[in-house]
């Protein structure tokens, strides 16, 4: 696929990726809609597989590779859950998996990609470095490469999640999605704009290196410092040369908004308590930017819960109202 996705490309994917992503479902959360006066929904990616919707583009994007292609081999570069998706699909699929990741992945990501029998390779301290390495397997090992959100199967893949809300909810007013790199938000926009016209999509992001929303403010891709933060799996920049996440982002997303480290652990501390959900810091975002008061609800509202792949200790300390240390800083609710 070498153009844009459109809705019938993300029906494709639907098909295709069906016998290994899981239809997820989509729940009401009931404190949340007491808290906010409207009905709020959540979108259950974390109950995924491999407990993120990456899933849904890695496998679009290897089961579409020509058996020649399958026989190379891919390589991705990751903050955890892409790498994640493409061990386990390509598992699934009997192909070979290197991922590179950088020092900022947490160990316990590291560890689970390498039991999916992917070989795993610790490149440099930021998502920038750990690409420069796919590049290399790229043109060295002839490996095949999977970007993680900047490639039109990849996009058409987790657009399948915005295909399934409004089937699941016609009457959905507003979809707040966590936004790093722009694949899930501008696929889920792509579907869902398509099918119901009016309905809102907001993009929240981490205060610290929210790439995505800095180039939307700037109009063209910008590099942004990458810093430790709860929502991990959102850390890396856009890319300079970003072909297509950026101008879907910046055609469909009705807002883009920034929720700081303290507000995602109170996110994920009312998920877990109240809501009785694990969701890791990436996912508890638009959770976040709802009981920080950053989006007005208009009308039913899906918040997508993208993944639950936290460390264990972070777990445990949220959970029992501990501070946890991101970088030199403690953060608590
Ligand atoms: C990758 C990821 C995101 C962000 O997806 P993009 O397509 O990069 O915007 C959000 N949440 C989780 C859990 C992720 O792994």
């Amino acid at each position: 696929m070498n153009a844009s996705p459109g809705l019938a490309d993300i029906l494709d994917a639907r098909r295709r990726i069906a016998p290994i992503a899981l239809r997820t479902p989509l729940l009401r959360a009931e404190a949340l809609s007491r808290r906010s006066g409207q009905d709020v929904f959540l979108k259950l990616e974390t109950m995924q597989p491999t407990g993120a919707f990456k899933i849904r583009g890695a496998a679009n994007a290897l089961m579409r590779l020509s058996p020649e292609r399958r026989h190379r081999g891919v390589v991705c570069a990751s903050t955890g859950n892409h790498g994640r998706a493409v061990a386990f699909v390509a598992g699934r699929l009997g192909m070979r998996a290197t991922v590179c990741l950088s020092a900022l992945v947490p160990e316990a990501k590291a560890a689970a990609i390498a039991a999916l029998g992917a070989t795993v390779r610790r490149i440099g301290r930021s998502q920038d470095e750990a690409m420069a390495e796919v590049a290399r397997a790229v043109a060295a090992e002839g490996r095949i490469e999977v970007p993680p959100f900047d490639d039109p199967s990849v996009i058409a893949g987790q657009g399948t999640i915005g295909f399934e809300l409004a089937e699941d909810l016609p009457e959905l007013e507003a979809i707040i999605v966590p936004l790093s790199g722009g694949g899930l938000a501008g696929g889920i926009a792509l579907a869902a704009k398509a099918l119901r016209p009016g309905i809102r999509v907001i993009g929240v992001s981490m205060e610290h290196g929210a790439a995505m929303r800095e180039s939307l403010a700037a109009g063209r891709p910008v590099e942004v410092e990458e810093q430790p933060s709860l929502a991990d799996s959102l850390g890396g920049g856009i890319g300079r040369d970003n072909r297509w996440t950026f101008d879907l982002c910046r055609r469909l997303l009705d807002d883009a908004v920034l929720v700081s480290e303290a507000e995602i652990y109170r996110a994920i501390a009312h998920l877990l308590l109240e809501e009785r959900l694990v969701a890791e810091g990436a996912a508890a975002v638009s959770a976040a930017a709802l009981l920080a008061g950053k989006v007005q609800l208009r009308g039913p509202t899906a918040l997508i819960l993208s993944g639950c792949n936290l460390d264990r200790h972070q777990l445990a300390r949220i959970a029992s109202g501990a501070s946890v240390r991101i970088g030199d800083r403690e953060v608590r609710g």
